[in-house]
Order: C-alpha cells, then sequence, then structure tokens
C-alpha cells in the first residue's frame, strides 16, 4: 500500500498513521519526525530546519524533497509506504510524482483528514508527544494513563516548542495558503479520499480502512 495522510496541522495524521502503518506493515515517512530528530541530534540539517518550524513556517522545499527521496530508495520502501505531512506544496507533490515514475511505483490513495480551524488549535497545543517512542496523546481528548508518562513505553511526555497557538495560527495559514490546493492536485489525480476527522479517534481509523478497502 502506498499512501498520503494529508491535513493540516493537528488533523490527527500522526495518530491515524500508527494503526496504518501496523496494519499494512509498512514504514512510517513524517517529514516533521525526520526534521525533530536531526534537531535532537543538531545536524546541519535540524539546524537549518528549526529556524523555519519554530516560526510555524513551512521549511524549503529543496531540503524537505531531498530527505524524502533518500528514504524512498531504501529497501523497507520496496513494500509500500505512508508519507505523513509530506508533500506539502505544488513544487513537493510534483517532485514525489516524478521520484515515483522514476521508481516505478504507483501511488494508492491520499488520505485527506478535514477538521475544522478551532478543533485544530485544541488539538495542537494539548498535544503531549513521548521523548522515547513519539507515541501522541492529547491532554484532554487521548490521555495517557498516568499524566506525563507514555502508556507503551514508559517514555516521558512533552509539549513541541511549536504547540503554542501562535506558532499553529501560523503553521495553519501556512496549510491554507500552500499545502490546502494539493486537495485538487490529487483530486485530479482521482486519488483522494476525504475522512471526517473531527469524530473520536476510533472512528476516524475505522473510515480509514473502509475507504482503503479494508474493514
Ligand atoms: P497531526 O499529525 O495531524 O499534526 P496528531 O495526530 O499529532 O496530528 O493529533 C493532534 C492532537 O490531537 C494530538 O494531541 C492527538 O492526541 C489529538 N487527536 C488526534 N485525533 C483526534 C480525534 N479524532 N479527536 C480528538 N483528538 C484527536
Ligand atoms: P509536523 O510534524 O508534520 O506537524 O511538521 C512540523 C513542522 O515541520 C512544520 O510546521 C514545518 O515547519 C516542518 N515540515 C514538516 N514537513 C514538511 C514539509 N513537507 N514541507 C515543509 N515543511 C515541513
Amino acid at each position: 500500500m502506498r499512501l498520503i495522510l494529508l491535513g493540516p496541522p493537528g488533523a490527527g495524521k500522526g495518530t491515524q498513521a500508527s494503526g496504518i502503518v501496523k496494519k499494512y506493515n509498512i514504514p512510517h515517512i513524517s517529514t516533521g519526525d525526520i526534521f525533530r530528530k536531526n534537531i535532537k541530534e543538531g545536524t546541519e540539517l535540524g539546524i537549518k530546519a528549526k529556524e523555519y518550524m519554530n516560526k510555524g513556517l513551512l521549511v524549503p522545499d529543496e531540503l524537505v524533497v531531498a530527505i524524502v527521496k533518500d528514504r524512498l530508495v531504501q529497501d523497507d520502501c520496496k513494500k509500500g509506504f505512508l508519507l505523513d505531512g509530506f508533500p506539502r506544496t505544488v513544487a513537493q507533490a510534483d517532485a514525489l510524482d516524478i521520484e515515483l515514475k522514476n521508481l516505478k511505483y504507483n501511488l494508492d490513495k491520499v488520505i485527506n483528514i478535514e477538521v475544522s480551524k478551532d478543533e485544530l488549535i485544541k488539538r495542537a497545543v494539548g498535544r503531549r508527544i513521548c521523548k522515547e517512542c513519539g507515541g501522541t496523546y492529547h491532554l484532554i481528548f487521548n490521555p495517557s494513563k498516568t499524566e506525563g508518562v507514555c502508556d507503551e513505553c514508559g517514555g516521558e511526555l512533552y509539549q513541541r516548542k511549536d504547540d503554542n497557538e501562535e506558532t499553529v495560527t501560523k503553521r495553519i495559514e501556512e496549510y491554507l495558503n500552500k499545502t490546502q490546493p494539493l486537495i485538487n492536485y490529487y483530486e485530479k489525480q482521482d486519488k483522494i479520499v476525504n475522512i471526517d476527522g473531527k469524530q473520536d479517534i476510533d472512528k476516524v481509523y475505522e473510515d480509514i480502512l473502509k475507504a482503503l478497502g479494508g474493514e
């Protein structure tokens, strides 16, 4: 299965990705996660990306496209992949089309998770992430059993630096200007499935599986 998860920041892409990649046994490729790992490790890529991420801006296309191209040629992507948070601009989508053609990979579906702006801000501001395994929680909507501790691995939960109201508002603006046009882009390729992301996490997952032809 070769999939893209599209949707505004805080829509629930990462949350849904964890179930989808287990179900289809495919690698989860989140450009945001790759950048955060590089920031943690202090790499040159991390230093460059951080400048944009902390302001709620998109990282320049050439940096993002290069890391995704490197990732897609790896062996584990032969069985399929889930791209989460990439592409985010038309230029990135064009570059991806070319790369997929080169690799003779056909995209199956683009899952577009729809959520209103007010809800996005609430979701992002209350988001907490495990430092160890990357598991995603929400203080109110999806709390861990013990506050501040990951249910899965016992790791410490933290709040992303860009998950404050001001930066989230900027990220939503970037989404509306630069990423939303991709809905039409993939509609033209007849790949889009629209999913109501306002429902409970389990119901969203159920709808995604149905749209992919699973149960
Ligand atoms: P994205 O990857 O699209 O930025 P996340 O999956 O990290 O979004 O979800 C953002 C926040 O919203 C997280 O705190 C997550 O626990 C919460 N969340 C995800 N899906 C739902 C949902 N269907 N209902 C309520 N909260 C949700
Ligand atoms: P995410 O983890 O998907 O919410 O992404 C966090 C931040 O990483 C975004 O606000 C951007 O600054 C950057 N980022 C992640 N993916 C991309 C992308 N495909 N294009 C540009 N910037 C990205």
